[in-house]
């Protein structure tokens, strides 16, 4: 690499730090980008850089979003008294795209996982249980993965939350055992979703 100028060895160098982004694809993209037009490569640059300026998390379901609450969050025409318990961001748009959910969602940004010391005060169980005391919440749908962390999230999930009496559902009809939620086609997650059941 060190037969490059200064200038392309540190893009080289930062392309290659991305995930799935090795040392040869990075030396291509930087070079595919040198021959690109300069109008193109201004506004990339332009919009990585605004990604960091305006992207935050929704407060209330902690989605990422570029206003204060998100578009579902804030979107009076959504049932604001479910809500679907999520892992994260892919999932969430997973369940958005099949199209069968018009309630709000909570996302965990994480599973439980002891393996990896990930316990209920690393992901957003407090901020669960903090929407319930409001009392304003008539359903908790748990989407979480049915891989062993999914499940173990879910089970911890629906006992704390037991004390509410509201009722609790699992997505699972469809869903295969193992299986993450944005490797499940969209036809399979809708009927997952109607097929519900209490836990
Ligand atoms: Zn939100």
């Amino acid at each position: 690499m060190n037969h490059y100028p200064a200038s392309i060895r540190n893009v080289i160098r930062h392309l290659n730090k991305l995930p799935g982004i090795g040392i040869k694809t990075a030396e291509r993209l930087t070079m595919h980008l040198l021959s690109a037009p300069e109008t193109d490569v201004l506004s990339l640059a332009a919009g990585i850089a605004e990604l960091k300026k305006s992207i935050r998390i929704c407060r209330r379901c902690f989605a990422l979003t570029d206003r204060d609450l998100c578009r579902i969050c804030g979107n009076p025409a959504r049932d604001h008294s479910i809500i679907c318990v999520v892992e994260n961001q892919a999932d969430m748009a997973a369940i958005e795209n099949a199209g069968a959910y018009t309630g709000e969602y909570h996302l965990l940004q994480g599973l439980l996982s002891p393996m990896d010391n990930v316990g209920p005060d690393d992901i957003r169980i407090r901020e669960l249980i903090a929407k319930m005391d409001k009392g304003d919440i008539t359903e908790v749908i748990i989407a979480t993965s049915t891989q062993v962390e999914g499940e173990a999230t879910a089970t911890y999930i629906s006992e704390r939350l037991a004390r509410f009496s509201v009722p609790i559902t699992r997505i699972a009809s469809g869903v295969p055992m193992g299986g993450e939620l944005k490797y499940v086609d969209q036809v399979t997650l809708k009927k997952a979703m109607e097929a519900r059941h209490a836990i």
